[in-house]
């Protein structure tokens, strides 16, 4: 869950030099050279400052095969007087950049691509870029997340056609400056709102699906996913995959039951904070579930726990944990300025209280269920935090953190069918023990 842990499997240091840059040689040929290959004097642009139609996002990529194209390489040069991003791809993509402050980030979007990047570079921290990711954001849609460690201003993206052996490559310049500048020009282009707002209502209506008469409805809510990959693992297993494979366990251990089951999501994509909240409403769900695995500097912590939301006052570890999992839409560059601040002073009424009674009760009991199963947190199991995906007044909501990622024992069983089997049916029978073991019926 911690920011760090996004640039999982970045390992090289790219410091190219600008003279051995091919994308400046290509460009330098083509200024200086009437006679140069005619693949570097037609460098068509994309159209950045000419985006596509209102509520089209970028152009469907892909080619005749109907593959998504593939972003084969990615290189960063740290320059004086810039930041330089090349991506190699397979096919040619229309991409769009837009600015987004505090924190300061270059989101770059693009069609759905598949990233195979065997060693994807990382950042000297002495140019622009401080730490990037990348991943699906929704379905059909890939982004890239570049955090900013000075104000930029970002070049159109440059595409050049294949040549001297590499694909199609996009070059993004970031260039250093002024503070005011860069806010004044930072937000989010209107017709990706109008898309996003789109989305969100889409998932409403899938919620609104009439619910079968007498019958439970459980949402789980699997953390993280696409571009935010959440914790890494000592033994490289990421938290999106981990905690999206116990959640379809879970499904599948709860619908046995006679469980009705919505998951937030079920695949690899991005799902912002509020809208898993709005899914469990919309659906007037009995039980929302999210699932993550935790991380500590210290790796002997270990052991699963159970958040349920705080009514203001908070240790100080609960705040920590809450501001990493809280982070999920701003590693992703979600539109944040109509939110309200999640970690902020919650009101809580009777009504509230009574949801928050409830979460209480069925962390209880899947913690007593859980014991000898799996190894408990040593000190205090169930906890109270101000998560963003808790916040729900009127349904029971809980966050289980199902191990330590940064613990080798915890992270080895995490990555075993029979550990995931055996937690998703405990976890199912304690749901059936709070709602009185009645097979999901609506009567207690
Ligand atoms: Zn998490």
């Amino acid at each position: 869950m911690a920011i760090a842990v996004v640039l999982a499997g970045l390992s090289l240091v790219a410091a190219a030099q600008p003279a051995d840059d091919p994308i400046a040689r290509v460009l330098r040929q083509d200024q200086t050279a009437p006679g140069a290959p005619p693949s570097a004097t037609h460098l068509p642009v994309a159209p950045a400052k000419a985006p596509p139609p209102k509520g089209a996002g970028p152009s469907p990529g892909g080619n005749a095969g109907g593959n998504p194209p593939v972003v084969l390489s990615a290189r960063i040069g740290e320059h004086d007087d810039r930041t330089r991003f090349v991506i190699e791809l397979s096919d040619p993509v229309n991409l769009r950049t837009f600015t987004l402050t505090n924190p300061d980030r270059v989101v770059v979007d693009m069609p759905e691509v598949s990233w195979r990047l065997n060693a994807p570079p990382r950042p000297s921290g002495l140019g622009s870029v401080k730490s990037y990711r990348y991943g699906v954001f929704r379905k059909g849609y890939s982004r890239m997340v570049i955090d900013l460690s000075r104000p930029v201003t970002v070049s159109d993206p440059l595409v050049i056609p294949p040549a001297n052996g590499f694909g199609y490559r996009v070059v993004i310049d970031l260039f250093p400056t002024q503070r005011t500048k860069f806010n004044t020009e930072a937000g989010w282009p209107a017709d990706l709102k109008a898309r996003e707002t789109d989305a969100e209502r889409l998932r409403a209506m899938i919620a609104e699906a009439p619910r079968p008469a007498g019958r439970r409805v459980i949402v789980i809510d699997p953390g993280h996913g696409g571009l935010d990959s959440g914790a890494n693992g000592v033994n490289d297993l990421l938290e999106k995959d981990l905690v999206l494979a116990e959640g379809l366990k879970l499904a599948k251990a709860l619908k046995a039951l006679g469980y009705v089951v919505h998951m937030t999501r079920d695949s690899d994509a991005f799902v912002p904070l509020p809208e898993r909240v709005a899914v469990a409403r919309k659906l007037k769900a009995d039980l929302m579930i999210s699932l993550h695995a935790d991380s500590n500097p210290d790796s002997d912590v270990n052991g699963l726990s159970i958040y349920t939301l705080n009514d203001g006052r908070s240790d100080r570890e609960a705040a920590a944990l809450a501001k990493r999992e809280n982070q999920s839409d701003i590693i992703a560059g979600v539109d944040l300025s109509n939110a309200n601040s999640p970690v902020a002073p919650i009101l809580i009424d009777l009504a509230q209280r009574d949801t928050m009674n409830r979460s209480s009760r069925f962390a209880e009991t899947a913690l007593s269920h859980l014991h000898g199963v799996t190894d408990i947190l040593a000190r205090s199991p169930h906890r109270a935090a101000s998560l963003a995906v808790l916040v729900a007044p009127d349904v029971p909501s809980v966050l289980i953190e199902l191990g330590y990622l940064s613990n080798r024992s915890d992270a080895a069983q995490m990555n075993t069918d029979a550990w995931r089997e055996r937690v998703a049916r405990t976890i199912a029978n304690a749901v059936d023990r709070h709602f009185g073991g009645n097979l999901a019926g609506t009567t207690p």
